[in-house]
């Protein structure tokens, strides 16, 4: 990183940070219905090397973005101004100014082994790589929550994707050997023990390769749907809505709004659920969470597609204690937890189900709770 900076920017780095990408073991869309999610931070990270810059400017270059170094004047940042990868980082710095901060230019290289678009979040952990360098160069001392809704301010606001926080408080907030229990309304969040390996158990990522367009204006269209159904319930968000309100919710909406509403509902319950048996060391016990999840993601929020099925389905057939599929659907990346000799037999199996389906090749990424943003360097 310190030889390519210098390459790339002419310089020495002053410091070299890194961020997470994450998966999230259950509480999928449930962010932005002021709900919960239980999301791990992976080994695989975004690092950025930066240096200040006393005149104004942002230079921006990736090793896995394209084109050459990107050049900005911070002053001259506006939401929609620029349209590639470096959006991103752009927007961090935006988001800071925007709320106050009085930070300057930069130098920035990037560099990453999260993989793009596979649901892992390698945007987050862009955006958080960027946010703590800031953090640190500026000497800002905003806490790591702080820093992540200010990415995620970057990521709605400057780079013009509408997520929840879930991402960003992931990549900002995770520590080793736990998972994080976030309550996206209160905004707070909460270590919580998971380390499968312990208990001689994997988790495996399977990157599906697949990004179905559909995904693009689904997004949105859930998201509405939502808050349209709390609208018609008179709640702020149908995190107040609980299982046994149910019945009654299906007789006052609109029939094409009751699954979603089920969805989020008994999602937020099995987040609820997981974190009770990982306070018990029961990580086996998430199998049938796991499960449920993927069926309510499937039949109910209907995001799943047949690349992700086909995993889950193999991975249970071949002795997965649960699967399902993860972040914004319609392709992206399938969560397997499995006793540790199974995950071979499930990455072959699943491999094999692929080739025979016509579908090109899975990446297998085995995972482990790690840390979150941290100054490396
Ligand atoms: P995900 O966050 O699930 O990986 P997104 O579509 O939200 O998928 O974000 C992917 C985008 O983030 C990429 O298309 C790119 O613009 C940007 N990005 C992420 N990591 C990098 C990187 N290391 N270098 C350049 N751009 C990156
Ligand atoms: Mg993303």
């Amino acid at each position: 990183m310190k030889e390519a900076f210098r390459r790339v920017h002419g310089a020495d780095a002053e410091g070299i940070w890194a961020a997470p990408g994450r998966v999230n073991l259950i509480g999928e869309h449930t962010d932005y219905n002021d709900g919960f999610a239980l999301p791990i931070a992976i080994p695989q990270h975004t690092l950025v090397a930066a240096r200040r810059r006393q005149d104004g400017r942002l230079r921006l270059h990736s090793a896995q973005g394209e084109g050459p170094v990107i050049d900005l004047r911070v002053d001259g940042l506006t939401p929609g101004a620029v349209t590639t990868w470096g959006a991103y980082p752009a927007g961090v710095v935006w988001a800071l100014r925007e709320a106050g901060h009085p930070v300057g230019g930069a130098d920035l290289h990037v560099d990453s082994t999260v993989p793009t678009g596979a649901g892992l979040s390698s945007s987050a952990a862009l955006e958080c790589a960027v946010a703590f360098a800031y953090n640190d160069l500026y000497d800002l001392r905003l806490p790591a929550a702080a820093l992540a809704l200010l990415a995620q301010r970057a990521e709605n606001g400057f780079a013009g994707v509408p997520c929840g926080a879930m991402d960003q408080l992931a990549s900002a907030c995770c520590t080793e050997a736990a998972a994080l229990h976030l309550d996206l309304r209160a905004g707070s969040h909460e270590q919580v023990p998971f380390d499968p390996r312990a208990q001689g158990m994997s988790l495996l990522v399977v990157d599906t390769r697949v990004k179905h367009d559909l995904g693009d204006g689904a997004y949105a269209a859930l998201r509405t749907g939502c808050e349209r159904a709390a609208r018609l319930l008179g709640l702020a968000a149908l995190r107040d809505l609980g299982p046994v309100d149910l019945p009654r919710a299906a007789e006052l909406l609109p029939p094409h709004l009751v699954p979603l509403v089920r969805h989020v509902v008994t999602e937020n319950a099995r987040v609820a659920r997981a974190v009770a048996h990982l306070r018990a060391g029961q990580v086996a016990a998430l199998g049938p969470i796991l499960r449920d999840g993927h069926t309510s993601l499937r039949d109910d929020f209907r995001i799943s597609c047949a690349e992700s099925d086909l995993v889950v389905d193999t991975a249970l057939e071949h002795g997965a204690h649960g699967a399902r599929m993860t972040g914004g659907g319609f392709g992206g990346s399938v969560i397997v937890l499995a006793e540790e000799d199974r995950v071979e037999p499930i990455s072959v199996a699943v491999t094999t189900a692929f080739r025979a389906a016509g579908y090109q090749a899975p990446h297998m990424l085995p995972v482990s709770a790690a840390s979150g943003a941290r100054r490396v360097w």
